[in-house]
């Protein structure tokens, strides 16, 4: 058996993995990063980007649907599945060929292959191109596990790739399917649901909580379900899925809402009901590495699992299952492997959902803040009264910010409405600098820009809003006596 010796060898090449190995090769360190699919992971090849790439296609179909509000005629649009997959293939490609070259670049070096732990400082990695048929071992000091985690099946519904989508199949776009059931009312179903809602399909949602987005600002969900309808899909919330059965070429799919039986016929069932964490075939023990109750790899602030030579980042080492969070990890870990005292302590971590209006949040939220001991000041403006909105024709939604009452401090902000996974960037800046609610009132903000509504936001938190009517607080509504 073939045997390798590197400084630092990080398992998994998706945005925590392919982020660590280039940080650790910046720090001067001989890498390798072990991959047993294609470079940038999950990320990259089924889930963030080729899935934004469906959703602005989709949002261009409805701009052309809707452009002749705007005086601009254009034919009723068709969708070529076939091209659309083409442009989303491209786009992975492209993405994924960079990832490619900043590896290279940076002096890293890529192994294919599967690795499984044999001691807490080898590897064996098995595959085509990693030792000619035999496994090559891999000795490093350090390791960095970001395997990442995978689609949760649960009975009635094993993924068949066919009839039974994982959210995988359904970035592939297989098909355009007149009917689809999507399973799971969380960020990857509303995400590609809408998706397919906006390419043409009748879509129904089954959510077995009493809301969709679980965790969620409750008006920003209310206006995403708005759309939804608009879209004329369905939400069955209380709603279990229990199985389905094949009618012929229909699929009728089983739930249950507050123990009654219901059901609803389709043509392809996507199911998205969580994510759970890659541990099986690792050889954990081998490395001495601990897994925590959920499955998740337990880590210290530094990422270092309970094997001192092993680091867990990522969706590997627990929620929030986001890729920024993962590179941001990843950073962290090659640094604290590299001997620098860099450990977890992020003020802000930004979510973004694209749904349709997006919803994004940081920090806390009213009910959180109040939970942590604060008296909060809340301070809202709405995308209806802002001008570039308006001129952009997208009106739906609002900045809501949270700030502690008595320090004026900045603690949460949460976006509904266009763009709010863009905007959402300006308010962890805010946040991660420390800022008062006031800072961000008192910065200039060009006109007509949409980040004006942060600003307005937060001028409405003090009573000083400029384009909405600042009325002073109002208890809460059991308590009104008008
Ligand atoms: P999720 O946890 O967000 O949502 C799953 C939903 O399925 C839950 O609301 C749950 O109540 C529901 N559910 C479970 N069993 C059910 C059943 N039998 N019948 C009906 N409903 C059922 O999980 P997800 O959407 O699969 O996403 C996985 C992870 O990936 C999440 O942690 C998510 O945050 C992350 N992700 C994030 C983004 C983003 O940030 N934009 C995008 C995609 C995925």
């Amino acid at each position: 058996m073939v045997t390798r010796n590197f400084e630092a060898v990080v398992i998994g090449a998706g945005p925590g993995g392919y982020v660590a190995a280039i940080r650790l090769a910046q720090l001067g360190k001989k890498v390798a990063l072990v991959e047993k699919e294609s470079l940038g992971g999950v990320c990259l090849n089924w889930g963030c980007i080729p899935s934004k790439a469906l959703i602005a296609a989709a949002n261009l179909v409805e701009d052309v649907r809707g452009a002749a509000e705007r005086g601009i005629l254009a034919d009723a649009p068709r969708v070529d599945v076939a091209r659309l997959r083409e442009f989303k293939n491209g786009v992975v490609k492209k993405l994924v060929g960079g990832v490619g070259q900043l590896e290279k670049g940076n002096g890293v070096e890529v192994i294919k292959g599967t690795a499984r732990f044999v001691s807490p400082t080898a590897i064996e990695v098995t595959g085509a191109e990693a030792g000619g048929g035999e496994p090559l071992r891999v000795e490093a000091p350090a390791f960095v596990l970001a395997t990442g985690a995978r689609s949760i099946e649960i009975p009635g519904f094993a993924f068949d790739g066919k009839e039974v989508w994982s959210a995988r199949e359904a970035v592939d776009l297989p098909e355009l399917p007149k009917r689809l059931v999507v399973v799971g009312g969380g960020v990857i179903g509303l995400e590609l649901g809408t998706v397919y809602a906006k390419l043409g399909s009748e879509v129904t949602f089954l959510e077995a909580l009493p809301q969709i987005l679980t965790g969620i600002d409750a008006e920003a969900v209310r206006l995403v379900q708005k759309g939804l309808r608009q879209r004329k899909a369905t939400v069955h919330v209380n709603a279990k899925a229990r199985g389905f059965e094949k009618k012929g070429k229909e699929l009728v799919v089983k739930f249950e809402v507050d123990g009654a039986a219901q059901s609803v016929a389709c043509d392809r069932i996507l199911v998205a009901v969580g994510m759970k964490p890659v541990t099986d075939g690792l050889g954990l023990e081998a490395a001495g590495v601990k897994v925590g109750p959920k499955g998740f790899v337990e880590v210290d602030a530094q990422y270092r699992t309970s094997a001192p030579s092993v680091f867990a980042i990522g969706d590997l080492s627990g929620p929030p299952l986001l890729a920024h969070k993962a590179s941001k990890e990843g950073e962290i870990a090659a640094e604290a492997i590299a001997g620098k005292k860099s450990a977890r302590d992020w003020v802000a971590m930004p979510a973004a959902i694209f749904s349709d209006p997006e919803v994004a949040a940081v920090g806390l939220s009213e009910e959180q803040a109040r939970a942590a001991g604060h008296e909060p000041m809340v301070g809202k403006f709405a995308f209806a009264a802002l001008g570039r909105a308006i001129a952009r024709d997208q009106t739906e939604g609002f900045v809501k910010v949270v700030g502690d009452k008595k320090t004026g401090l900045l603690l949460g902000v949460t976006i509904c409405g266009p763009e709010a996974s863009d905007l959402i960037a300006e308010a962890a800046l805010a946040l991660e600098m420390g800022a008062y609610v006031e800072d961000v009132a008192l910065t200039v903000h060009a006109h007509p820009t949409l980040p004006e509504a942060f600003m307005e936001a937060c001028k409405a938190a003090l009573g000083e809003a400029i384009h909405a009517l600042n009325r002073p607080e109002r208890p809460a509504r059991a308590d009104r006596k008008t």
